[in-house]
């Protein structure tokens, strides 16, 4: 992200014309070096010089709002300053104590730039006019007051999301990943429609789908999710990153709300007249929901749908995942219902099929993959050809396909792990 610059501009400056760094002359000293690796000596005295030129930067930029928003916002920043000075100093020392005790000072202080970089960033977005910036998401309107909100090719929202105008009020499904987008997404509700926000169903537990719930709760909407959400939002979700786990992902999956209102069960909510239908159905996660409209003829998958976009099978059975996208299809009003997915544009009964029939080739790939005796990466090279091949116009990354026939061959040999329960 853009954050990354000025770190990278500082470290260039900081390149003396010998070609070794501060640092590293510093470190070859056994007193300063403190005992420590000499590698983790120089990642961390990098980091706290790095740190000394952000708080500089950071005074700077305080002096400059002052300056451009007068003093009553100034006198606000600053009084939000020390709590945020002692936030960055629990949660950078809760992230260190997480790590290997070698790793914990250079963990401190990388923490402690990254959360300062990210307070710049805020103030001088603070001192900026407010100005329209593009929306994160395209919003369709797919049925009488029934809009999608579709990520766009840059990913900026992450995930799809959408709403539901009744007589009285506002349903809307998933909350996209970033708060910031959540805001957009209310924004544009608002823009729309006066009624109130009354209700979000969060599809599955997934912080790309439950990220902007905060945003979605403080604009009045009462959270829905299916049961085994409250157990996993904010757990398993650090799962998902994997090696992208940073410790401001930690901490937001650690903050994210637990929804007010579970089910393992149907539910009608009415608004007003108008009648959406939030079913429980099996194979993204163990803890999804879907929704449908029936008078508009729309069906909210959440992640049981992806269209032309290799799907997520960290926490997916495809044996459940195939039946339940053969039943979305199998009313008799598929041929005009319209389907918003989770990833990908909105579909139709075509795409669903495409989708289900992607899940099996899969699984036919893999198994033919075990018969030969393939393992890892030569079950990945024979499989990602063909399904590239088959489906030439999906986005199929090789990231994605390899854990995709990781997953598979996990689930075709009965070692699968899935999130579990937790008890009620
Ligand atoms: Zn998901």
């Amino acid at each position: 992200m853009h954050l990354l610059l000025p770190l990278l501009l500082l470290e260039a400056a900081a390149q003396p014309a010998t070609g070794r760094t501060p640092e590293e002359i510093a470190c070859d000293n056994p007193a300063d070096s403190d005992g420590r690796p000499f590698n983790l000596c120089v990642e961390e005295t990098r980091f706290n010089r790095i740190q000394a030129e952000l708080d500089a930067q950071l005074k700077l930029t305080l002096a400059s709002v002052e300056e451009r928003k007068g003093s009553a916002v100034a006198e606000a920043l600053r009084n939000s300053q020390q709590a945020w000075v002692n936030r960055r100093e629990s949660e950078c020392q809760a992230f260190a104590a997480t790590m290997p005790v070698t790793q914990s000072g250079r963990s401190y202080a990388s923490c402690q730039a990254r959360m300062t970089e990210v307070r710049i960033a805020e103030l001088k977005l603070a001192a900026q006019p407010v100005s329209a910036s593009p929306l994160p998401f395209t919003l369709k309107e797919i049925g009488p007051g029934v809009y999608a909100a579709i990520d766009g090719p840059e990913r900026k929202a992450l995930s799809n999301a959408g709403f539901v105008i009744g007589d009285d009020g506002v349903l809307v499904i998933d909350s996209l990943f970033t708060p910031e987008a959540a805001q957009a997404l209310v924004a544009e509700i608002r823009r729309i429609t006066p009624k109130p926000i009354k209700y979000a169903v969060n599809t599955h537990y997934h912080a790309d789908h439950t990220g902007g719930d905060q945003v979605l709760r403080d604009a009045g909407a009462i959270i829905i999710a299916h049961k085994n959400v409250r157990g996993w939002v904010r757990t398993n979700n650090i799962n998902l990153f994997g090696d992208r786990l940073t410790w401001e992902l930690k901490a937001r999956v650690e903050s994210l709300p637990l929804p007010d209102v579970t089910t393992d069960k149907d539910l009608t909510i009415w608004l007003g007249s108008r009648k959406a239908v939030v079913s429980t159905v099996l194979g993204h996660t163990g803890g999804d929901l879907v929704v449908s409209v029936p008078d508009a003829k729309v069906l909210f998958t959440g992640d049981m749908l992806w269209r032309k976009v290799a799907p997520n099978l960290i926490d997916g059975s495809v044996e459940e995942w195939s039946a339940t996208a053969a039943d979305f299809v199998s009313g008799a009003d598929a041929p005009q219902t319209r389907y918003v997915p989770g990833h990908g544009d909105v579909a139709d009964a075509k795409d669903v099929e495409e989708f289900r029939a992607y899940l099996l080739e899969l699984r036919r790939l893999v198994g033919e993959g075990q018969k030969a005796a393939l393992k890892d990466d030569a079950l990945v090279q024979h499989v990602a050809p063909k399904m590239r091949a088959r489906f030439a116009d999906w986005a199929i990354s090789d990231r994605s396909i390899a854990a995709e026939v990781r997953y598979m061959n996990d689930e075709l040999a009965g070692t699968k792990k899935r999130p579990v329960p937790e008890p009620d």
